[in-house]
Order: structure tokens, then C-alpha cells, then sequence
């Protein structure tokens, strides 16, 4: 930038002087006022200021910014993945509970979509009862298999 503008304190009349007569004295062409140009490198940022902040392009920088602050919430995956656990396999539920697990707590800090808390506890929990229940009964066919073992060596 060569030039900068300056506008004149008393008619408003934009006038453009090289970039480098700031501090020097400038005089307006319509109403011959004569003021220093000091604030030329205010004007200049104030301008660009404005210029950024009505510049459409800017706008899905501001979205993208408070769309990072809090994260959409993984409700439906949650749920899912619990059901998937609880009809396929069990290791979905273990997903489930960890990824449910740690989307409250986001929730709870505030950096998550807090719209999906119900649906993500329900997943949480259906997920929890189904690894209980899966561990529960993997530990009686444990103990069913070393009593059973136990039984047919001492026959
Ligand atoms: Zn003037």
C-alpha cells in the first residue's frame, strides 16, 4: 500500500496521502482545514476492522470457530453401537460405554452438544447393564467349566 486515507475532521472529505505522512500536516482540498495526520494509522486499521467483520467470507470463520468450542454430540452412534453390543457383540458395548462415558463428560464441561445427553445415557447405561450381564455370565461358564473339569478328574 502506497497510499493511505484520511478523513478531514471538519467536512468528513476523504483525502489520499502517501503511506508515509503520518505525523506530517495535511490540507483538505474542499473546506482547506489543516490537521495533522496522526491518525491516519487508526483510520487505516479501523477500516480494515470493518471491511473483515461485513466481509461475508469471514462468517464461516466465526462458525467454524464456535462449531469447534462445542462438538455435535454422538448420541445416535452411541446408542447404536450399544445396541450392536447387545444383539451381535459385546465388544460394541464396550465401545459404547467408553464413547458414551466420555461424551458426558464433555456435556458436563460444556464442550459438547448438550441435546443428545438423554439419548447418550440411555446408550451409556444399556451398554453398562449389557457388559455386566456378559461379564456376569462369561464368569459362570468359568466356574461351570473348572467345577467341570474338577469333577472329571476326581472321577
Ligand atoms: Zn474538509
Amino acid at each position: 500500500m502506497t497510499h493511505g486515507e484520511v478523513v478531514c475532521p471538519r467536512c468528513n472529505n476523504r483525502l489520499k496521502v502517501p503511506a508515509s505522512s503520518g505525523g506530517k500536516q495535511a490540507v483538505c482540498a474542499v473546506c482547506q482545514t489543516v490537521f495533522g495526520i496522526s491518525q491516519l494509522q487508526p483510520h487505516a486499521d479501523n477500516a480494515h476492522d470493518q471491511a473483515s467483520r461485513t466481509n461475508p467470507f469471514s462468517a464461516p470463520q466465526i462458525q467454524a470457530t464456535t462449531m469447534s468450542h462445542v462438538a455435535s454430540h454422538r448420541a445416535g452412534f452411541v446408542l447404536a453401537f450399544s445396541l450392536l453390543g447387545w444383539f451381535f457383540c459385546p465388544v460394541f458395548s464396550i465401545a459404547a460405554w467408553l464413547m458414551g462415558r466420555g461424551d458426558l463428560r464433555q456435556m458436563d464441561r460444556g464442550v459438547m452438544d448438550e441435546s443428545g445427553r438423554t439419548v447418550t445415557q440411555v446408550g451409556t447405561i444399556v451398554a453398562i447393564v449389557h457388559c455386566v450381564v456378559t461379564a456376569l455370565g462369561l464368569a459362570a461358564m468359568l466356574l461351570f467349566l473348572i467345577f467341570g473339569a474338577v469333577a472329571s478328574v476326581s472321577m
